[in-house]
């Protein structure tokens, strides 16, 4: 054991914490599982840690037995709320528990830096809560690693080269300012209930810099536009980006005939650095 409060089935039981489908919720009860999710952020002695979705609080428990200096948790969830406070309790000053909405939410205001997200995520916001990390007003962003779980194919399609059928959108926007790996597969059964798909854990770090220069904006909108219709040749799916589109493929050193799903990331901000240029 972890930790010397109940077992995860016992305070899904005594709190009542049927799971409910439109809140995402598949609950890791496996505190041995969720010390290791916690452990593949790294030393978490000197972070806060921003926490979406810690429900009856697995994961939570598993952050501040490995050690965080503080956990932030946004639970939408009120019926989680007692099983929380009993966490915040056996780590008196360590654990606030915020009963927000995520989206809605401006965390940083709450914790301090450097700080980690580490999150079993509800699948109905995840991409859209990874998309809005990762285009912050100002990079470097306010955190510094992100480890969370998503299903599967969407962690494929975080950490995809380009030339694979997962390469896309998420890709190049992830991959432009972060190293990205799969840190931790997991199958269904892992979670109760257990969803139809297989999940994995994604961790990535932000770098100080983007690998190649860009404007964010800018980059946003080519790779938006180019995978938006990723079998047409690009001289297709980008027409109306820019009068001359052609050309500007061009001096970016690509083929107006190539796909979206065949450039690369320096592709994609040279091509972003001429649709920019005057
Ligand atoms: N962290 C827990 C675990 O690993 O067992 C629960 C993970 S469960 C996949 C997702 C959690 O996110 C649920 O507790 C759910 O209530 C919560 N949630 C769903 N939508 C949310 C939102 N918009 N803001 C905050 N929490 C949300």
């Amino acid at each position: 054991m972890i930790d010397t409060l109940p077992p995860l089935r016992e305070v899904i039981a005594t709190h009542d914490l049927r799971a409910k489908k439109s809140l995402g919720q598949n609950f890791l009860l496996d505190l041995n599982l969720t010390a290791k999710i916690a452990r593949i952020a790294g030393d978490l002695s000197e972070c806060d840690v921003l926490e979406i979705g810690p429900g009856p609080g697995g994961l939570t428990r598993g952050l501040l037995a490995e050690g965080a200096r503080r956990v932030v948790a946004i639970e939408k969830d009120a019926r989680c709320l007692p099983a929380l406070a009993e966490i915040a309790a056996a780590y008196p000053d360590r654990l606030s528990v915020l009963n927000e909405d995520a989206l809605a939410v401006d965390w940083a205001a709450h914790l301090k830096p450097p700080i980690r997200i580490i999150a079993n995520l509800p699948y109905n916001v995840g991409t859209e809560l990874l998309i809005r990390w990762l285009i912050p007003p100002v990079w470097p962003p306010q955190w510094s690693s992100l480890t969370l779980m998503f299903q599967r194919e969407v962690a494929e399609r975080i950490v995809a080269r380009e030339g694979s059928k997962a390469y896309g959108r998420l890709a190049v926007l992830a991959q432009w300012r972060c190293e990205a790996r799969i840190a931790l597969n997991l199958p269904p059964e892992a979670f109760t209930p257990p969803p139809k798909v297989s999940s994995a854990v994604v961790h990535l770090t932000a770098l100080e810099a983007p690998k190649f220069p860009a404007d964010q904006k800018v980059l946003e909108r080519v790779v938006a536009k180019a995978f938006n219709q990723r079998r047409k040749m690009l001289r297709a799916a980008l027409k109306g980006l820019c009068p001359d589109i052609e050309d500007r493929i061009l001096a970016a050193g690509l083929r107006p005939t190539d796909r979206a799903e065949t450039v690369s990331l320096e592709g994609f901000c040279a091509l972003a650095r001429a649709v920019a240029a005057d």
